[in-house]
């Protein structure tokens, strides 16, 4: 029996390739402070819980296809508090965001269609490219100007084939938030050239240094062409209630994201009503947690760029990352930090930024942070990797030139 063609390509994660490393480590006693997962350390608001206790039906039964209404309504209030306004026939509840963005692909594209995305991506992209059989087009970014791309960066790779253009502001891996004006910037090319954009604002609140939040639904003339992809996993640290939402005004895209919501019948119940919980959460909340990524991000930002050699902006937003290192095998560096170093019995496991780059090449001498950790652990995390940098460019005989 054979599987798939299409999946036979998909190659294994090396953050996965890295967790067996880091459960050796552990059994072999040592501590392991993980900078490499996305899965922050804050507690979900407390009324999610509470809608959860006090679930009181006699059964879980189906629920519509594009959620309940009571938490259809409450993303759309969230939305006009911001200032973006859809009507609840233009939401669709999703199993988090990642089925929002699956359902966008398999709704636009065509196999071969193209989908141009800033490089590095979030890895995930890559299964629903596989999925879809729509081509990855990457913008490439780098590091020395803080992953932001020019009009000319992306004007140069489109093609006729060209379909959607996808982006995470404020993004991951990179941290980059795209401001107003590079926002309107892709509008302007996307109109110009019929394309649709795909805004994954999953992070939208955790923009830094008193920054406005920024988003493509704050562009009325791009309306029809616009799919906003959310979800409640980083604004209200609920990773594990998979609830997400799509917006799109775009009546014949909805219909089919309304077919293919049907498809798999419906979200969890249970989850719907704690989320409607999380979207009556205090607002002060978020506001706490963007505080808490920003002190993180000047803990990590301030001591890499005392390490010689090392290249990187301050992230704006998110809580991630990138760092270009004076070597040129991180993926090894990163392993013999799990395998060969301690400080005190304590290790740190990166992720390594090769997987989340397409083009062949790029990211082997870079690694991604995500500040996910409280001060005390993250400070000492960071210790590790800075003097694990250090010993491991002694012992590789590595100078810096
Ligand atoms: C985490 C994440 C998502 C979606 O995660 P869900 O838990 O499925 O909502 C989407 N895009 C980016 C860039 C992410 O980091």
């Amino acid at each position: 029996m054979d599987i798939s063609q299409k999946f036979k390509v998909m190659e294994a994660s090396s953050v996965r390739k890295l967790s067996i490393y880091a459960d050796e480590a552990r059994r072999g006693g040592k501590t392991v402070y993980h900078l490499n997962i996305g899965q922050p350390d804050l507690d979900t608001p407390e009324p999610y819980f509470q809608k959860i206790k006090n679930f009181n039906e006699p059964s879980t039964e189906y629920m519509p296809s594009l959620g309940i209404p009571t938490l259809t309504n409450s993303i759309q209030s969230y939305y006009a508090k911001l200032g973006i306004h859809y009507n609840t026939e233009q939401i669709a509840v999703t199993c988090g965001g990642t089925e929002a963005l699956l359902f966008t692909f398999l709704a636009i594209a065509n196999e071969g269609d193209e989908i141009l995305l800033p490089e590095p991506f979030y890895s995930n992209y890559t299964t629903f490219f596989t999925i879809s059989g729509a081509i990855c087009i990457p913008v490439t970014t780098w590091a020395e100007n803080g992953f932001h791309f020019t009009e000319q960066d992306l004007v140069s790779k489109i093609t006729k084939r060209a379909k959607a253009i996808l982006i995470s502001t404020p993004g991951n891996p990179t941290g980059a938030v795209l401001s107003m004006d590079e926002i309107k910037m892709v509008a302007r090319i996307a109109k110009e050239h019929d394309l649709y954009i795909i805004a994954d604002e999953v992070y939208r609140e955790f923009v830094f240094d008193g920054r406005e939040i920024t988003s493509f639904g704050f562009l009325p003339e791009i309306e029809d062409r616009l799919i906003i992809i959310d979800s409640v996993s980083k604004r209200f640290n609920a990773c594990g209630a998979r609830i997400g939402a799509l917006l799109t005004k775009n009546k014949d895209l909805f219909s089919v994201i309304t077919k293919l919501c049907q498809g798999r019948l419906s979200c969890s119940t249970i989850e719907q009503h704690g989320a409607v919980g999380l979207y009556a959460a205090d607002e002060g909340y978020v506001i706490n947690a963007r505080d808490q990524y920003q002190k993180r991000r000047d803990i990590v930002y301030e001591l890499l760029k005392q390490v010689p050699g090392v290249v990187c902006r301050k992230p704006e937003g998110a809580f991630y990352m990138i760092a270009k290192l004076p070597i040129d095998d991180v993926d090894d560096f990163l392993t013999w930090l799990l395998t060969s170093f301690e400080i005190d019995g304590e290790t740190v496991m990166a992720a390594p930024a090769e997987g989340f780059y397409k083009t062949i090449g790029l990211g082997k001498n870079e690694l991604r942070i995500a500040y996910v950790l409280e001060e005390e652990p993250l400070i000492k995390a960071m210790r590790i990797l800075t003097e694990g940098l250090k010993e491991y460019m002694e012992l590789n005989n590595i100078r810096l030139v």
